[in-house]
């Protein structure tokens, strides 16, 4: 995603990570929670979403596993709570200037040498 930089109209790289680290920004400063904003404390409410988003899957079988992949108000919350997860997780990359983009990638890369793909073929055993 591209979008006009500040003067000169150069072309300033932005991702999508960037556009949710600015409706973060926005959210937190418009409130004054930005002094709340730590490390630590982003870091606990990263995990309280990911058990709001885990308790949605709490007893749920069968058929239900597939619903949620349709639609429904279930599915609605799921996607709720994902949203919520994203908050944090980008949150936290933003408060430790964490590009998380390039993070994701250089973990990937970790992955492949640590999976490859002729060792894993169809089984995800610990290596
Ligand atoms: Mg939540």
């Amino acid at each position: 995603m591209f979008s006009p930089g500040v003067g000169g109209g150069s072309l300033v790289k932005e991702g999508e990570f960037d556009v949710i680290k600015r409706e973060i920004e926005r959210f937190v400063g418009e409130r004054g929670w930005e002094r709340y904003h730590t490390p630590k404390e982003i870091a606990l409410s990263l995990a309280a979403e990911v058990g709001e988003l885990l308790r949605e899957f709490q007893w749920m079988e069968g058929e239900e596993e597939e619903e949620i992949k349709r639609g429904g108000v279930r599915r609605e919350r799921i996607v709720d709570e994902m949203a919520d997860v994203l908050f944090y997780l980008v949150d936290l990359s933003r408060v430790m200037n964490v590009d998380l983009m390039e993070a994701f990638l250089k973990k990937m890369e970790k992955n492949r040498e640590k999976y490859p793909p002729e060792r894993f073929q169809g089984n995800y055993e610990r290596p």
